[in-house]
């Protein structure tokens, strides 16, 4: 069965084909983190959604180049960086480097490359060039360049290709300079955004002018150096379609005269009480936040990937609850599994699957290539449990074809990547009090820290430091 995806180009699911004439590799641009916070689990959501998807591509046999960018300046940065009094590579650094250990956590693959805006200045610079040298893009009385609609337009191209736009409703000649804005104010947006003081350090020169880029070039700029001036696939989260990606294909098509990319992929949005999650709702909780109450990177993501991309689901702590337990079904069923399969003889050469127990890893292929039908796929990795826990019960399953059994779920959970619990999997409510121990010791307050080594003994875990930091062994 082919690859199907829904395409918000065409408004439709289509079957996806790649670009590359041998139909073998893919490139994929998912837009990254703006690096002014800690991510959310709404945000978490479609990089995760972004992971299934390239996992589904390479389960199905292609070479994926997954690129995802770090957006490193923008406007909501350089109010912080200015509030905190800081520098903008020291306060980008710091929550950059959460989004990886977080990205680690939620078990996604890491992206083959990892562009910052800031390092692609030049790009950028030299795209802009290509606009305004168009006549799609002109220098304003404020000193800024913006992209003008109207040219675009008037050259024969679509703007609205992702949403309907009412554009006669537009008023020409009218411009945005921030880079989120509402669809009801469709006007001409800033790709070169002129120094004014509050940018304090912020700026680099370039011909129109000493500035800094708008958020929407910095992506076109970014993904037309990994991917090249036409590629496969772009994704982000709904929010993104209007006005971030409809700009970006402006802004590449104004300057290529060439389709930027041939499927769009928008994520549906993580809710809290039926609104979505969002900083400015005040409504969000953080990886951190949930390791905090004792919940792991794998039981968020299981929860993340529960529900169809395309469909808003509401995020409570009691569906967290229900990610945990439905885990422990499959760890366990896998633990009995194990336990079978070390009965094995070495000498015993059979190890096919005669009918016993039936075949997940194509089933769950299946279910993935029908645009990412993840209901369908947890149905039958819970069908494959319920089956494998009644032969176990009644000792039906000889210890070859638990292995066998053992392998195909390992070949099922390449594309899942929810893995197996391990036995040494430590406790976030123990990482924690261990951590809490090396803040007190950095702080010269041994009482705590020793208090907290006792607190650690009583629940069974043993700290020792190591040169290469702590260890935690369980007693
Ligand atoms: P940002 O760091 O704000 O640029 O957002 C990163 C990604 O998270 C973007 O693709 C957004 O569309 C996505 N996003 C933001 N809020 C949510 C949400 N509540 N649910 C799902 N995705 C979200
Ligand atoms: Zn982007």
């Amino acid at each position: 069965m082919a690859l199907k995806l829904f395409n918000t180009l065409s408004r439709s699911v289509q079957e996806f084909t790649p670009l590359d004439p041998a139909g073998k590799s893919v490139g994929m641009y998912c837009c990254g983190p703006t690096v002014y916070d800690y991510a959310h689990i709404g945000n978490w959501r479609t990089f995760v959604f972004a992971d299934l998807v390239r996992r589904t591509l390479e389960f199905s046999g292609y070479g994926v180049k997954h690129v995802m960018n770090i957006t490193d300046v923008e406007d909501k940065i350089i109010k912080r960086v200015r509030e905190n009094k800081t520098t903008l590579r020291e306060f980008t650094g710091k929550f950059e480097a959460a989004f990886l250990d977080d990205l680690k956590m939620l078990g996604c693959r890491e992206p083959h490359e990892k562009p910052r805006a800031t390092e692609h200045i030049p790009e950028i610079i030299e795209l802009i060039e290509k606009l305004v040298a168009r006549g799609v893009a002109y220098k304003a009385a404020d000193g800024s360049v913006y992209f003008s609609i109207d040219k675009y337009r008037g050259c024969g191209c679509n703007y609205g290709q992702l949403l309907k736009l009412n554009l006669d409703e537009m008023r020409a000649g009218e411009r945005v300079a921030s880079d989120e804005y509402e669809k009801e104010s469709v006007a001409d947006f800033a790709l070169w955004k002129a120094r004014v003081p509050d940018d304090g350090d912020v700026f680099w020169p370039s011909p129109f002018g000493e500035g800094r880029p708008g958020w929407h070039i910095e992506c076109s700029a970014m993904s037309i150096k990994a991917l090249g001036e036409t590629f496969d696939l772009h994704l982000g989260g709904e929010d993104l379609k209007f006005p971030h990606h409809e700009d970006e294909i402006a802004q590449s098509e104004g300057a290529t005269g060439k389709t930027f990319v041939k499927y769009w992929l928008h994520g549906a949005h993580l809710l809290v009480e039926g609104k979505k999650m969002s900083k400015s709702l005040g409504n969000y909780f953080t990886l951190r936040d949930l390791q905090a109450k004792g919940f792991t990177g794998r039981e968020v993501r299981y929860l993340l990937l529960s529900a169809h991309y395309r469909e808003t689901f509401n995020f409570t702590l009691d569906g967290l609850n229900g990610a945990r337990s439905a885990l422990a079904r499959i760890d366990e069923c896998i633990k009995k599994l194990r336990e079978v399969a070390a009965q094995l003889n070495p000498e015993s050469e059979t190890q096919i699957n005669n009918g016993e127990v039936p075949f997940l890893k194509e089933r769950v292929l299946v279910a993935l290539q029908n645009d990412l039908n993840i209901s369908e796929v947890w149905a039958r990795v819970f069908e494959w449990v319920r089956y494998v826990n009644r032969l176990l019960v009644t000792n039906q399953i000889r210890p070859e074809n638990a292995l066998y059994a053992l392998r195909d779920w390992d070949e099922t959970d390449f594309v899942l990547g929810i893995g197996v619990k391990s036995e040494n999997e430590i406790p976030a409510e123990i990482q924690t009090l261990a951590e809490a121990r090396t803040a007190a010791k950095q702080a010269r307050d041994f009482k705590k820290s020793d208090a907290i080594r006792d607190e650690l003994k009583a629940k069974g875990w043993v700290i020792e430091d190591t040169p290469k930091g702590i260890k935690l062994k369980k007693i």
